[in-house]
């Protein structure tokens, strides 16, 4: 839990903070040198304002991320417009410039499969979103697997997990808080997003402490919706919690549970996704796009609903 705070601090403020203070106060001694920062800085800033998760410190954050960097760039154009282009140097230079372009590679490589996953593919099973009251948030969402973990197995391709955010845009009180109740999205009512006949059901796992994970029941407790010829999941339900049974005909927007942490997940979230082909249990057929009221959601997307 700490480990993963530092982390995500290192990774969300520490990093790029530093090399856009390096980028404001440096007087470098060549352009060259001027422009290997600036493009590490750049695919950095790209990579990490698509894929970071900015509902853990606050939402406003991803924004300030952008603006500083083009703040430092300027700035240090301006003051590094002397400098001569290229200087020969002892060849242990010729190292640090070949590390520094992995870097860029590496990054750049990061920001584009990230941009890539934002791209809406041409088909997707139309829905309604599955909660209301609030602002939701895409935690895990997208057409590649550097904005979705779900994305690399073949059934939850285009699975969602979304969480609830609150006052400075932060989905719990506290970074990774203990409690799961300290998580804004617990114990929300999950609306079903489709009409449709319910046709599997699994309600008999315990709701986990946020250090536990069940490997072996991965989806916790969910509802499987049939709606024409796709199947939609809602899962990590909480125990107790759902209303409908096997052969139930539900409407869209009739509340079905309410979310929880059964299963494996490392804190609660709603997760959602289809699968084509016959009424079957979850994580057994081809995954398929899903949209909400017309859009192709993806993490960092927030969602209002009233
Ligand atoms: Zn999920």
């Amino acid at each position: 839990m700490l480990g993963q705070i530092i982390g995500h601090i290192v990774t969300h403020l520490v990093i790029p903070f530093s090399m856009y203070l390096v980028l404001w106060r440096a007087r470098f001694r060549t352009k060259i040198d001027w422009i290997f920062l600036m493009l590490i800085s750049l695919s950095y800033t790209v990579y990490i304002y698509f894929s970071g998760r900015w509902d853990w410190l606050g939402y406003p954050i991803r924004y300030v991320i952008p603006v500083l960097f083009a703040i430092s760039l300027v700035r240090s154009f301006r003051w590094n417009r002397g400098v001569p282009f290229f200087i020969p140097r002892m060849p242990a230079w010729n190292f640090i410039y070949f590390i520094q372009t992995l870097v860029i590679i590496l990054f750049g490589a990061l920001a584009f499969f990230a941009y890539q996953g934002t791209r809406a593919p041409a088909e997707a099973v139309s829905l309604s979103f599955p909660l209301k009251h609030g602002t939701f948030y895409i935690a895990h969402g997208g057409n590649s697997a550097v904005l979705n973990y779900h994305h690399l197995s073949e059934s939850p391709r285009f699975a969602l997990d979304i969480t609830r955010l609150e006052g400075w845009g932060r989905r719990a009180r506290g970074v990774y808080p203990q409690e799961l109740e300290q998580y804004y999205i617990f114990g929300d009512t999950v609306f079903s997003p489709c009409k449709g006949r319910v046709f599997v059901v699994q309600d008999r796992f315990p709701d986990l402490a946020l250090t536990q994970v069940d490997t072996s029941h991965i989806a916790g407790n969910y509802v499987g919706i049939r709606s024409g010829t796709v199947n939609i999941f809602l899962a990590h339900l909480q125990q107790g919690s759902i209303r409908v049974q096997v052969g139930d005909t539900v409407d869209a927007g009739q509340p079905i549970g309410r979310v929880g942490n059964s299963g494996a997940t490392n804190e609660p979230v709603l997760h959602i996704h289809a699968e084509i082909g016959e009424p079957s249990d979850i994580l057994t057929q081809p995954g398929v796009p899903v949209r909400f009221h017309d859009r192709f959601l993806v993490r960092n997307d927030r969602f209002v609903m009233p």
